[in-house]
């Protein structure tokens, strides 16, 4: 067998955490041929909880698990560590500004972000989960700078691609993997833009169909397409989290678990052929998204990290969203430029 892959995963002792390591563990990650070594970081009142879910792992006898740390030294949890997938944030509370969360946060991607640049393994990819994402992998990225390149910084918007994959599939009545280069752009939030004027449909064994066509010959015609995209479709999946919160009673857990396994998988392992993914990823000017920023993009990899998707054409409609979303992402730069952590 291979050497084991370590693979940090911070906010150990919570939901998201807790939904994310037993499927690492027997090999949904990585496949079923690589070894892991599972590090959990935690702040001192969430070991108990990290502890007893490695507990648990020690009880499934994994396979292929090598060993569980559980730590609440960032220099121990990022040690030579691979794979770090940042998922414990502070969360926004009643009454908090936009700038406290901001500032909050800061100060727990920045020291993690000089941690692992101190300690871990030359090759680490670095997903953040944690919200505010795009801004936190930002100051991550800077904070490891120059000792660790940007582009091995992301934040995930797979959950956000993956909701807008199904909510297609459901519309047109196919299974999910039939359609392809769905692309979400912008930020992780509600100014989010899951754009479909690129997407295809299976509708048969090689052919494919533009899915706006394949939406117009269900819905009605051309119109009828553009009224449910912008009051229905985008909408829908920018807002799916509230409406999860809503039916289940508690957040999306086991979906964004799942969408932060696909998006590690892909960037390891490579996206299929025929298509692309969505990932925030530090642009370097694409699409007139200014250099610097993390952004959500249409990205490819041949497994060895994300490159964006160039040269698709953005109609007038798609660049007015694709702006506002940005705006949204200069905003968080530039206050958390102001409270001097850039
Ligand atoms: P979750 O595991 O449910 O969520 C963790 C992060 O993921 C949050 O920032 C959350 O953002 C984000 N998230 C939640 N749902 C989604 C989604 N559907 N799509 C994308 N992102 C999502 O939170 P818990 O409170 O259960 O766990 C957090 C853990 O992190 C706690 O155990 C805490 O102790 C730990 N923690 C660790 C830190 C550290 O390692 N230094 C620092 C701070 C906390 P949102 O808030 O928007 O829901």
């Amino acid at each position: 067998a291979s050497a084991p892959t370590t693979v940090t995963i911070t906010g150990g002792g919570g939901q998201i955490g807790y939904a994310l390591m037993f499927r690492i563990a027997a090999g949904d990650m990585l496949g079923p041929d690589r070894p892991v070594r599972l590090r959990l970081l935690e702040i001192p009142q969430g070991m108990k909880a990290a502890e007893g879910a490695a507990l648990e792992l020690q009880d499934c006898a994994f396979p292929q698990l090598v060993d569980v740390d559980v730590t609440d030294d960032p220099l121990t949890a990022f040690n030579g560590t691979h794979i770090a997938m940042l998922v414990g944030a502070r969360p926004r509370t009643a009454g908090m500004e936009r700038a406290d969360l901001l500032a909050a946060n800061a100060g727990i991607f920045g020291p993690q972000g000089k941690a692992i640049a101190a300690v871990a393994d030359d090759d680490v990819r670095v997903v953040v989960v944690g919200n505010p994402a795009n801004t936190n992998a930002l100051i991550a990225a800077a904070s490891a700078a120059p000792h660790v390149p940007a582009d091995r910084f992301t934040a995930l918007t797979r959950l956000d691609h993956n909701r807008a994959v199904g909510q297609l599939a459901e519309v047109l009545q196919v299974a999910p993997d039939d359609i392809d280069d769905v692309t979400i752009w912008g930020n992780h939030s509600a100014s989010q833009f899951p754009d479909v004027s690129h997407a295809t449909v299976r509708t048969g064994l090689v052919e494919r169909m533009p899915v706006v066509e394949a939406l117009a010959e269900r819905l009605g015609g051309a119109a009828q397409v553009r009224t449910w995209l912008d009051d229905t479709f985008i909408p829908r999946v920018a807002k799916r989290g509230a409406e999860i919160i809503e039916v289940r009673g508690s957040s999306s857990v086991a979906s964004a678990a799942n969408a932060a396994i696909d998006h590690v998988r892909d960037e390891q392992l490579g996206t299929p052929h025929r298509s692309w993914t969505s990932a925030a990823v530090v642009s370097r000017g694409e699409y007139g998204v200014p250099a610097g920023l993390v952004s959500s993009f249409p990205v490819r990899s041949h497994g060895d990290g994300y490159e964006i998707v160039e040269g698709l054409d953005i109609d007038a409609r798609a660049r007015a969203r694709i702006d506002a979303s940005v705006a949204e992402l200069i905003a968080e730069r530039d206050a958390v430029t102001a409270l001097g952590v850039l």
